[in-house]
């Protein structure tokens, strides 16, 4: 039972290799940022929330955040282990979660820290496209499709989400630095954090990540 914890940068490929790590190690990937949008898509309350913070590349507030994540869990498809993308993203949601996790005598097997430099993060969040059916991510540069604005997978339509544009990852990286690198060293000081160089190219940081995961 893996419990994995996704941690790094807007733009560092957390979404890549979280889809490759829940494929090959048959856990579920859960991803906060998917979840927000897939309310405001549907227009539900929760969703209406979160879209004016997300819309400024602001966090949500943490108690919109940690009941949701803990009720996910702990669903059937998480029975073989979780992979969670873009949470925790302040030490209030990083406690909490593992004070949840103490409760149910549970602890997460590492956390990834995945790490880029400042330029190479905005150049890739803003090229990344996302596919508005299936959610594959794409990068008009680094990762394009075969046809341009068209899902290789589903052939779903491409969009530039609005929160990949330029102002808005700057804010989203400054958010980072404030708000969510200080779990660097929480989860340094308990002993669970890999580091991981995410400026290498996708199979050579997923390469790294199996090393660590095990087969
Ligand atoms: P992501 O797709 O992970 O980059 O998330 C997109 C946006 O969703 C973020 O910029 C936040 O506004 C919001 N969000 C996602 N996860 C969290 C979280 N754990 N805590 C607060 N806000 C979040």
């Amino acid at each position: 039972m893996k419990r994995v914890v996704l941690l790094g940068p807007p733009g560092v490929g957390k979404g890549t290799q979280a889809g490759l790590i829940s494929e090959k190690y048959d856990i579920k990937h859960i991803s906060t940022g998917d979840i927000f949008r897939a309310n405001i898509k549907e227009g539900t309350p929760l969703g209406k929330k979160a879209k004016e913070y997300m819309d400024q590349g602001l966090l949500v507030p943490d108690e919109l955040v940690c009941d949701l994540v803990e009720d996910r869990v702990t669903w059937d498809d998480c029975k073989n282990g979780y992979l969670l993308d873009g949470f925790p993203r302040t030490v209030f949601q990083a406690e909490a979660f593992d004070k949840f996790l103490k409760e149910r005598g549970e602890d997460l097997s590492v956390v990834l820290n995945i790490q880029a430099p400042y330029d190479l993060l905005m150049e890739r969040a803003t090229g990344r496209r996302v596919c508005k059916q299936c959610g594959k991510t794409y990068h008009v540069v680094n990762m394009p499709p075969k046809i341009e604005g068209i899902c290789d997978v589903c052939g779903g339509e491409l969009q530039h989400r609005s929160d990949d544009k330029p102002e808005t990852v700057k804010n989203r990286l400054k958010v980072y630095e404030d708000q969510t690198s200080p779990l660097v060293e929480y989860y340094t000081n308990s002993g669970r954090i890999a580091n991981i160089d995410g400026s290498k190219n996708f199979p050579e940081v997923f390469e790294k990540i199996c090393a660590l995961l095990g087969e």
